[in-house]
């Protein structure tokens, strides 16, 4: 029997989702053709666009289907910058927290050396929540320079929520926009995109019980945002490429779904987390539950076993069927310790001894139970090679 706790990574598509996807694999028709065929193609896509904007609050027109995640943070932080840019080429700074995902990381480093953006990365503190003061500062500096800030909407390691409200007060005194990357809270946490006052919102299909490869970008229509790619100028022309009928199917079937049943889901998974991580901290004195104890994702759980390796725990819970992960990304299969943490104010030595385990839809009080039991004696095998190690 296989113990699923890495739901954070991807969850299960829901069978209404796979439902949907799979209706419209049985069907051909370009999106942008216009006979009958292109026409239901186009339904499906329009339908799925009104109904991905009913659940989330903005407009059809706002919602642009994209690749999923990733893309939507690389087309958010490009295309925002590169329009701002040109509006004002005094636009040359970004702002954002210390803790956000590689896809926001990695293309801010990309701008940074290809085109000359100056970013800034706004620390937070030992739970994770960004420092509003620092970036109250940062933007008060010099707020014309400012091109955009972005800030995660919750943090896929330790689930911290980030104050988003306090984010989009401080930015919107000086008109500037910001993006969220909402890819972790859609279908956790209530997400009004209207309410939030974000001018962009990434999430992602395959982290609400949807298909891979796909996911959207919410945008206002009043920003400009400059294409990543160009071709056939779907999508407002702000994403090219024939657009995927069945996963966009497949997707708003899923947002739609997690988001009516969010509260629900959020009461029940909440529930079996605190008891995971009671029972885990009663198996073994001395690990540490890290993160916001209130401003939390509801599957979150986030926990240090002193004196051990992540890495290893993971895999000794593996071999025991229980999958969960170090939640920080292992480039080219050397663990780092992971950003977030160290952001967080943690030592090397304690972020090693991290594991997340992420709770979702097809969680159940078993899989807890046989967590709790093989905790004890993984960890104290961890430890023991720990030591051998050094
Ligand atoms: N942003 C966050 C916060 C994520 O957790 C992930 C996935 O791990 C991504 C972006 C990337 O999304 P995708 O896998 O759809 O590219």
């Amino acid at each position: 029997m296989t113990v699923y706790l890495d739901h954070a990574a991807t969850t299960p598509m829901l069978p209404e989702a796979i439902a949907a996807l799979s209706a419209q694999l049985t069907t051909t028709g370009n999106a942008s053709s216009l006979h009958a065929s292109g026409r239901h193609a186009r339904r499906i896509v329009e339908e799925s666009r009104e109904s991905v904007a009913r659940a989330l609050n903005c407009r059809p027109g706002e919602v642009v289907f994209t690749s999923g995640g990733t893309e939507s943070d690389n087309l958010a932080l490009k295309g925002i910058f590169w329009s701002r840019r040109a509006e004002d080429p005094r636009r040359t700074r970004i702002l954002a927290s210390a803790v956000e995902h590689h896809a926001v990381l990695d293309p801010l480093d990309w701008l940074a050396e290809a085109e000359g953006a100056e970013v800034e990365l706004i620390g937070v503190d030992h739970a994770g929540r960004l420092d509003l003061d620092a970036l109250r500062a940062s933007i008060e500096r010099d707020p014309g320079t400012v091109a955009l800030v972005s800030v995660m909407w919750a943090n896929n390691e330790v689930g911290t929520l980030e104050p988003l409200d306090e984010v989009v007060a401080l930015a919107s005194e000086h008109r500037i926009p910001v993006h969220t990357d909402a890819v972790q809270a859609v279908g956790s946490v209530p997400v009004d995109f209207a309410r939030s006052g974000v001018d962009a919102l990434s999430l992602s299909g395959h982290k609400v019980g949807g298909p891979f490869g796909v996911g959207a970008l919410v945008v206002r229509r009043e920003l400009a945002v400059t294409a990543l790619m160009h071709g056939g100028g779907q999508e407002r022309d702000i994403r090219s490429g024939t657009i995927d009928a069945p996963a966009i199917a497949g997707l708003a079937a899923a947002v739609e779904l997690s988001v009516k049943h969010q509260p629900e889901h959020s009461a029940r998974v909440s529930v079996l987390r605190d008891d995971l991580v009671r029972r885990v901290q009663e198996a073994v004195p001395g690990a540490i539950y890290n993160g916001s104890a209130g401003q939390r994702l509801p599957g979150n759980a986030h926990l240090t076993f002193p004196g051990c390796e992540g890495d290893s725990l993971l895999m000794l819970l593996d071999a025991r069927g229980i999958e969960c992960s170090t939640g920080s990304a292992c480039s080219a299969g050397v663990p780092q310790p992971s950003h977030v943490l160290l952001a967080m104010g943690f030592t090397e030595a304690d972020a090693r001894g991290a594991l997340r385990f992420s709770l979702g839809h097809t969680s159940t009080a078993a899989d807890v139970e046989a967590l709790v039991q093989a905790i004890g004696p993984c960890v104290e095998r961890a430890r023991a090679a720990s030591v051998r190690g050094r």
